[in-house]
């Protein structure tokens, strides 16, 4: 069995909690379940590196490195416990695993910004950034791997040590990346536990942390929030999305629902910033509703260990159950099945590549996430009722416009009250774009320059002249 790794050391397991592998729905793995007490020396052996770690940023630039290194060097093992505990094809999960190098690179080279707002005879002034301390990070079971690149990246070069607590659903790549970071960095910069939900309140509770970086469900991050206010924690909530992607009527039509069809079935739909409400001109509507239905007929769902696959099962059982509840409320309020419709019949969490004409607001497939491989096909009559409709939602992560007339398009995106706002793509996400959710889909920003800032406080160095 996989260990937590608390201090640089494997910890010992007094209780275990199952993982299931979604393609058979049979357990494939046990994982440690963290008690309280080991919580707390996971917290005191960061509190105790940070002591150290922050004081060198040339030895932490150099740990990032070898710690890009160190996990590209065990990129199969990771791959193969990735497919197992998410049921990402091969290929998805190879991808991801793929992203971390670069990932962390991208963060060992980043310039520190260090601005001098004033230099005169009355004063040097100067903004720098310092570390803030332990940092409780929380990741999500549908992309464990990129998740956790994505926090320990930019906490670790602003000088933070990391206590890191990966989904149960999803533990085990996580602890192995515990144990790979334990190989290259001193004892205590990356401490992994693993737990329920419980586990992550005690975790943003704790006294040790002085901020909580989450990423999951609105109502956690919600949860997350109240939580970190206690003592006043600094919080990054990167929470959930329901994506507008607008199809304007002079877009060319096989390559936008060639593209916004493999996105929202991207992960078996299960990824915050995918399309999951598609608005189509009615001019174009019955073009669009054709093309969706041949790209699902195209899709090859099975086994996500066979490299011909290109959708795997849902990750969990709940996620199953909660599409198929949408699906199922879609069917019954009269919407048209244009593909699938239902669950795979056997084992595992297997769903139907699922698209849906005549549905608008009010249908739950379209008010609500559905984080899974079922979208609904949206007719609008104007541009400008669409982008309504589109904005008419607590939901503000991201979104897409699609026109060959790219001006056009990036007149429309700018309407968007989103975080990120793509024209003619979907679901970008390079390291040096910041990435932040608007309204309920998240609280600061991840990623790019912005979000290493959020991980260090910002200090004025003003000194007196004359
Ligand atoms: P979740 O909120 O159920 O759980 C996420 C993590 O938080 C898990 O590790 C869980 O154990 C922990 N947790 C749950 N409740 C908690 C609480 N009250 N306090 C502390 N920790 C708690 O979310 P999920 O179902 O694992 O993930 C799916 C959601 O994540 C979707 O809504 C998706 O859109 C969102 N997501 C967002 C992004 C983003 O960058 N915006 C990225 C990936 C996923």
């Amino acid at each position: 069995m996989l260990s937590m790794t608390i201090d640089g050391k494997p910890a010992e397991t007094f209780e275990t909690f199952d993982v299931v592998n979604p393609a058979t729905g049979k357990v494939a793995a046990t994982a440690p379940e963290c008690t309280p007490a080991q919580l707390d020396e996971a917290m005191a052996s960061a509190a105790h590196a940070f002591t150290t770690w922050r004081t060198d940023d040339g030895v932490r630039r150099q740990a990032l490195r070898d710690l890009a290194d160190a996990v590209e060097a065990r990129h199969d093992e990771l791959v193969a416990l990735l497919v197992k505990e998410t049921g990402k094809p091969l290929a998805v999960a190879a991808g991801e695993v793929a992203s971390v190098g670069p990932w962390i690179r991208y963060y060992a080279e980043l310039e520190w910004p260090h601005k001098v707002i004033q230099d005169d005879e009355t004063a040097l002034i100067e903004v720098a950034h310092r570390p803030m301390g332990v940092v409780a990070a929380i990741t999500p079971w549908n992309g464990p791997v990129g998740m956790w690149s994505w926090k320990i990246a930019p906490a670790l070069r602003g000088g933070n040590t990391v206590v890191l607590k990966p989904s149960p659903f999803t533990p085990l790549s996580t602890l192995l990346l515990g144990e790979i970071g334990a190989s290259v960095l001193p004892p205590g910069v990356i401490n992994i536990v693993t737990g329920g939900d419980a586990l992550g309140k005690l975790m943003t509770a704790h006294p040790t942390p002085r901020k909580v970086s989450f990423t999951g469900s609105i109502g956690g991050g919600r949860s997350v929030a109240v939580s970190a206010a206690q003592d006043l924690k600094r919080v990054t909530l990167e929470l959930g999305g329901n994506d507008a992607a607008i199809i304007l009527d002079d877009a060319d039509i096989p390559v936008a629902a060639a593209t916004l069809f493999a996105f929202s079935m991207f992960n078996c739909g299960q990824i915050c910033c995918i399309p999951k409400r598609i608005f189509v001109p009615s001019s174009r509507y019955e073009e669009v509703v054709e093309a969706f239905a041949a790209a699902a007929a195209a899709t090859k769902t099975g086994d996500p260990t066979d490299p011909t696959t290109t959708m795997g099962p849902l990750t969990t059982k709940p996620q199953l159950d909660r599409v198929s509840e949408l699906v199922a409320d879609a069917v019954d309020n009269g919407a048209r099945v244009v593909a699938g419709g239902k669950p795979v019949e056997g084992a595992g969490y297997f769903f139907e590549p699922t698209v849906f004409a005549d549905v608008a607001e009010g249908f739950r497939i379209v008010d609500e996430e559905q984080f899974g491989p079922a979208i609904p096909l949206l007719k609008y009559e104007t541009v400008e009722e669409a982008v309504q409709r589109a904005n008419a939602t607590e939901y503000g992560l991201s979104g897409s416009v699609w026109s060959k007339n790219v001006a056009r398009a990036k007149a429309v995106a700018e309407q968007l009250e989103c975080g990120t706002a793509w024209v003619n793509c979907h679901a970008m996400l390079p390291s040096n774009a910041p990435f932040s959710g608007a309204k309920h889909s998240g609280v600061g920003v991840a990623n790019g320059e912005d979000g290493l800032l959020s991980f260090t406080e910002q200090q004025v160095v003003h000194t007196a002249r004359g």
